[in-house]
């Protein structure tokens, strides 16, 4: 529920509004605005009978929120999150943050070679799976710990803060000790208990959007996190499943200006699992970045055709260079719009 006040309600009115909330056993949370103030209201469970509330004095309306998360919403926190990673900011007023590096961390080699070849190209932090949510139990599954210290390592050693995917609440004290951000891959966007779990520790997360997620699943996903106090939260759509099979999922990228008006979070693009195909990764990149995209995590790998994961996809160096050069190019082009 939210409570809109008058604009010319007073600072006594507004706490009668939130201590008849409080009466009903729920949470009042003020939402400052320019122009008036709103009150949203936390911990129902269902309708909440408003009698008690819409006719104080300075109430103007009370909107029933039907949506299943709240948090996230623009309507119960107007201002842009932006999520800080170490020294890199992900969200409104900042350039694009591109998040780059292989699918899996192979070996010691390949991660430090992959780390050079994207903070050369310009990359802001470096990515690497340690633990992968493979579809079979036959593929390569991961470095595990051992992948996580190459992976930390290498980012240390150019400078890049690190992302990598925790799949179990196990993993997640061992993942935290060596990551800056946590990954939620799309497999267990809807794992419930671990986005809990993950709300609980104060880590920046990436999470990314369920394989057949609407968008209303997507935000109370992340709803999930927030409600636990994290609100360190940035999105990022990496495709659907759909009919087509040409590629590998479907960009979705009228996602980016609707979640840009629903939620206050930023909103990244993946657009190597988007398209699972390397020729097609740098015009979709740009594509996401004009569509209002706050960043991109792009699949990086120094012998792209040697991959032990998603080498198809994966640009190598040279390509990642060239691409990086183009979003320069494009972001100089996109601030005069
Ligand atoms: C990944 O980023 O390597 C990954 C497995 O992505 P997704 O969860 O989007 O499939
Ligand atoms: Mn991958």
């Amino acid at each position: 529920m939210l409570i809109v006040m008058h604009h010319h309600a007073t600072a006594e009115q507004i706490q009668t509004v939130e201590q008849a909330v409080a009466a009903l056993g729920l949470q009042a949370v003020p939402i400052p605005g320019q122009e008036r103030t709103a009150i949203g209201v936390l911990g129902n469970q269902g309708y909440v009978d408003d009698a008690t509330i819409r006719d104080l004095p300075g109430v103007l309306e009370v909107i029933h929120v039907s949506k299943p998360y709240k948090l996230v919403s623009r309507d119960f926190h107007p201002a842009a999150t932006v999520v800080q990673v170490g020294a890199v900011a992900i969200g409104n007023g900042h350039p694009a943050v591109v998040m780059a590096g292989p699918c899996s961390i192979e070996s010691r080699e390949q991660m430090l070679a992959a780390a050079q070849q994207v903070k050369a190209g310009g990359a802001h932090m470096l990515r690497g799976g340690a633990f992968k949510p493979r579809t079979g139990p036959h593929s390569f599954q991961g470095l595990g710990v051992e992948g996580l210290q190459y992976l930390r390592e290498a980012g240390d050693a150019v400078g890049l803060p690190v992302v990598t995917e925790v799949m179990r609440i196990e993993q997640l004290d061992i993942v935290c000790r060596y990551a800056h951000m946590l990954q939620i891959g799309a497999r267990n966007m809807q794992n419930f208990d671990l986005l809990k779990e993950v709300g609980r520790c104060r880590w920046p997360v990436l999470l990314k959007r369920g394989l057949s997620a609407t968008i209303e699943e997507f935000l109370a996903a992340a709803e999930y996190i927030l409600a636990e106090g994290n609100s360190q939260v940035i999105l990022c759509e990496r495709g659907i499943r759909t009919f087509e099979r040409a590629t590998r999922n479907t960009l979705d990228l009228s996602v980016i200006p609707l979640v840009r008006e629903l939620s206050h979070l930023p909103i990244i693009v993946d657009p190597s699992h988007a398209t699972g195909k390397r020729s097609l990764v740098p015009v979709m990149a740009k594509a996401a970045l004009v569509a209002g995209a706050h960043g991109l995590m792009i699949e990086v790998h120094p012998e792209p055709d040697r991959a032990l994961c998603d080498g198809a996809q994966s640009l190598t160096g040279a390509g990642f260079a060239e691409l990086m050069g183009q979003l320069r190019h494009l972001q100089q082009a996109l601030a005069g719009c």
